[in-house]
């Protein structure tokens, strides 16, 4: 007998369907996690999946391409999306229900707040993408206001934006716990991440190189040399390697995203970095 085909995931499109299920669950005592994403769905996604479900009794996750959090100049329209593919992937993952709302659903005409967060959106690709974290700050904002989840998981591979969140929850008294995922990798160590699809063969091999650059960067600052000298170095390297502008490679301190250095770094630290390659933007971090 042939293993027969996982149930279709169900799947809302409103607010008011989405809050429902919600309350139907909590009527029965159970727990909500849930996973905010813009779909094109990979192992990094799914990771976070499986996390949230190790911390609620119900995973929803969101498949929501938010135009408020793109440039003019960026790349909304090209964003790849697959929601067919994806709500398989999300059923696999042991997620219950997957949210896709319109546009016109969360940004009725009229719509007119926007959440902007000060100090942890401002460097990095607050200065890179300016708008970016006003547009993540007020889906998500708007995200949790709709499910109202017990649990919601986001990944560190977007750490600024985690730091974002973690802040606007705290200033807002949203009642959610927020849980950050670690980075799913290649073998390489590229991140995984949706815009991936965007590189050329040539390009693949060494949109790694961000990730090696960034470690190189903390093995210095870990070993006393100067901060400053550490990230110049990565950056010559990235673009010597390929990439054709770096926005930035930063070591940062981790809660706050403060500056580190310019001399040696004693406490935490993480190093940040956002560079081109071709037509894709790549970010990545990394931490001890
Ligand atoms: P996105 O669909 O890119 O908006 O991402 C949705 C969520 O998945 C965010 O919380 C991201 O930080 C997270 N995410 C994206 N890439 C990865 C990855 N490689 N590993 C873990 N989480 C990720």
């Amino acid at each position: 007998m042939s293993a027969s085909p996982p149930a279709p995931l169900p799947t809302v499109r409103t607010v008011s369907d989405l809050r429902a299920q919600v309350a139907a669950w909590r009527r029965d005592g159970l727990r909500i996690g849930f996973v905010p994403t813009m779909g094109a769905l990979h192992e990094g996604h799914l990771s976070l999946v499986r996390l949230a479900g190790t911390r609620a009794d119900r995973v929803v996750a969101s498949v929501f391409v938010n135009p408020t959090q793109f440039g003019p100049n960026e790349d909304f329209d090209a964003y790849p999306r697959d929601e067919a593919r994806d709500a398989g992937l999300l059923a696999g993952a042991g997620c219950a229900l997957l949210f896709a709302p319109s546009v016109g659903e969360m940004y009725p005409p009229g719509a007119s707040t926007t959440v902007t967060v000060a100090g942890v959106s401002e460097p990095l690709d607050g200065q890179a993408r300016p708008g970016h974290f006003a547009g993540v700050a007020t889906v998500v904002t708007k995200l949790l206001n709709q499910c109202q989840p017990d649990v919601a998981v986001f990944g560190e591979k977007d750490f600024q934006q985690l730091a974002v969140i973690r802040r606007l929850v705290r200033d807002l008294d949203i009642p959610v716990e927020i849980v950050g995922g670690p980075t799913a990798r290649a073998d390489d160590g590229l991140a995984l991440s949706s815009r991936n699809a965007y590189l050329t063969e040539a390009e693949r091999p060494v949109a790694a190189k961000l990730n090696a650059a960034l470690r190189e960067v903390l093995t210095k600052v870990r070993a006393g040399e100067p901060v400053e000298a550490a990230e110049q170095a990565a950056v010559a390297a990235l673009l010597a390697a390929g990439f054709r502008q770096v926005d930035y490679v930063e070591a940062r301190v981790p809660d706050t995203l403060e500056r580190v250095g310019p001399g040696p770094a004693n406490g935490p630290v993480r190093v940040l970095g956002a560079a081109h390659l071709g037509r894709t933007r790549l970010i990545d971090n990394i931490g001890d």
